[in-house]
């Protein structure tokens, strides 16, 4: 829900403007400019709501190139919301810009709280996603999906998977039952995207004695439309999920495959019922960890395990990459780098995704590397993104 101005303006007057945010913001460190700043942000935000700047496509462009990879939060010593200003500020833009209806419509589309809409835009924009590699006299109609949708024409949309999407609403039981029986949130990158990683996932889950119920209505967290300034459809989505969870039964906790959903989660206001989850949410690497789930290494090549900041819990995602190669003469790297990905929606920021991509790319030496296995399916989305357009043989997998 969009809040007040007062209650932002409340917000904004923590920040001390001490400009320590400066030394993590990754589009400031990349620009060099004050104005691409999350302290310059704050201050253009300021400027907006009490009238002194007006909406622009430059302002759009300043708000809109944050990649809402949370880091600056950690170093703000005055704890100041800074996701809570930024969301809200992009919600009044665009409520009063009316040029990017057609965008919202298609955004809305695709994350909408109705999974048959969501399965028909996402089974739409795959199609187009092929005809635009393989098909070139079929393109057009691709790229202007893809175009209008606000998603860059270089990225690459896995094939779909044998079997379409996964198969949402089954009980997986188990044999030797420990008594555990969990709820699995897949988020769309699990649903859509990877629903082999999902498979995977439950495949392990369930050889360890746990039982799993994947919700058939559940949809998109509603993180992709926040971002956007969608509030209202993305407090819609919260809804159908809480409504989705809140009613099974005989079920220990909720874990989320996609890091960022869980976090959603986890985060979500208590007071009111309908916007709140009744379980207890876990993100997976929480819960293998919690459960000592263990499962051999994927590959024997060589690879760079990476997960980003937003994710949290990096401690937990070293610890389990040592266990699974605890029999082996070398434990791969693992990097807690920030890669780039976040806001993948957006072709505005590409540049500056692409530039910080870049620079993990050579920092942590991939060149070296087979494969980057990573905690998130946005890592993955981003990497191959760069990786593939700038003609690089590593690629980005998933743990499972
Ligand atoms: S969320 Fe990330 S990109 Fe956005 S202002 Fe904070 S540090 Fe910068
Ligand atoms: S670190 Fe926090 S208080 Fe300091 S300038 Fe950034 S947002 Fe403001």
């Amino acid at each position: 829900m969009e809040k007040n101005n007062l209650y932002i303006t409340e917000l904004i007057d923590k920040c001390t403007n001490c400009g320590n945010c400066r030394i993590v913001c990754p589009v400031f460190k990349i620009s060099g400019e004050e104005i691409y700043s999350t302290r310059g942000r704050i201050n253009l935000v300021k400027g907006y709501l009490s009238g002194d700047i007006n909406t622009s496509k430059e302002l759009r462009e300043k708000l809109f190139v944050c990649l809402n990879c949370r880091q600056c939060l950690e170093f703000c010593p005055a704890d100041v919301e800074y996701s809570e200003i930024i969301k809200n500020a992009k919600s009044r833009l665009i409520s009063r810009n009316k040029i990017f209806d057609i965008k919202r419509s298609i955004l809305e589309g695709i994350f909408s709280f109705k999974p048959s809409s969501s399965d028909i835009f996402f089974m739409l924009l795959r199609k187009s996603g092929h005809m635009l590699y393989k098909n070139h006299s079929l393109n057009y109609f691709g790229k202007t999906i893809f175009r209008l949708a606000g998603i860059n024409l270089a990225a690459k949309i896995p094939e779909i998977p044998v079997g379409n999407f996964f198969n949402m609403g089954i009980r997986h039981e188990t044999k030797n039952d420990r008594g555990i029986r969990i709820a699995l949130f897949t988020g769309c990158g699990g649903k859509y995207l990877y629903p082999e990683c999902t498979d995977n996932f439950v495949r392990i889950v369930r050889s360890k004695g746990i039982e799993i119920l994947i919700p058939k209505n559940q949809v998109c967290c509603g993180n992709p439309l926040s971002y956007k300034g969608l509030l209202k459809s993305a407090d819609k989505n919260i809804n159908a999920n809480t409504k989705a969870f809140n009613s099974l039964i005989d079920i220990k906790l909720i874990v989320s495959l996609c890091p960022e959903a869980g976090n959603l989660f986890k985060e979500l206001n208590s007071e009111d019922p309908k916007l709140s989850l009744r379980l207890p949410v876990k993100n997976w690497i929480e819960f293998i960890s919690e459960y000592k789930i263990e499962f051999a290494p994927k590959y024997d090549n060589s690879v760079l395990f990476h997960s980003c900041p937003g994710c949290g819990h990096t401690d937990l995602y070293k610890d389990l990459v040592n266990t699974i190669y605890a029999d082996y003469t070398k434990v791969p790297d693992f990097t807690a780098d920030f890669c780039g990905c976040t806001e993948l929606l957006d072709r505005s920021n590409y540049d500056i995704r692409h530039k910080i991509a870049r620079s993990f790319y050579e920092k942590n030496c991939m060149g070296k590397a087979d494969y980057v296995i990573c905690s998130s399916f946005e890592c993955i989305e981003h990497l191959n993104e760069f990786f593939t357009s700038s003609n690089l043989p590593v690629r980005a997998i998933h743990f499972f």
